[in-house]
C-alpha cells in the first residue's frame, strides 16, 4: 500500500522517490527547515523556500506499537511499530521500523532512514538503527 498523496506532500514522496534521499523544505527568509510540507513558514511567514536533502539520521522522538490490525493486507504482519524521528535538521518525520525489536525502542534511540521505494512516484520511510 502507498499513501495516496496530493500538492507539496506528493512532491515530498516523488522527491524521495526519484532522488533516493529524503528532502524536507528550507525556508530562504530564516533558514529554518520544515516539516510536513507546507506553504509558508511558520517561523518568520516567508513563502519563499527550497526542498534540501536531509542527512537521513536522527534520533526516536516517540513510538507507538499496534496490535490490532485491522486492514486484512497487514494481517501477516502481525504487530508494528510506527516511530516518529527528529531528524538532525530539526524536523520530525513519521516511518515504520525494520530490524528494531519493539522491547529495544527508547526515547533518543540513534537510527536512520531507508527509503522504500514503491513506485515512480513514491517512496516511504523506514527507520533502521543507527
Ligand atoms: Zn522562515
Amino acid at each position: 500500500m502507498v499513501p495516496m498523496a496530493v500538492g507539496l506532500n506528493a512532491e515530498y514522496y516523488r522527491l524521495a522517490a526519484e532522488t533516493a534521499v529524503l528532502h524536507v523544505q528550507r525556508c530562504d527568509g530564516c533558514g529554518a527547515h520544515r516539516h510536513p510540507p507546507r506553504v509558508s513558514c511558520a517561523t518568520c511567514g516567508s513563502d519563499v523556500w527550497a526542498w534540501v536533502p536531509t542527512g537521513m539520521r536522527g534520533e526516536i522522538w516517540s513510538w507507538t506499537v499496534t496490535h490490532r490490525i485491522t486492514d486484512p493486507a497487514f494481517l501477516a504482519e502481525g504487530a508494528f511499530a510506527i516511530v516518529v524521528v527528529e531528524l538532525a535538521e530539526g524536523v520530525r518525520v513519521v516511518g515504520n521500523t525494520i530490524g528494531i525489536p519493539h522491547e529495544d525502542l527508547r526515547i533518543g534511540l540513534p537510527v536512520r532512514i531507508v527509503l522504500d521505494r514503491r513506485s515512480d512516484t513514491t517512496a516511504l520511510i523506514d527507520v533502521v538503527p543507527d
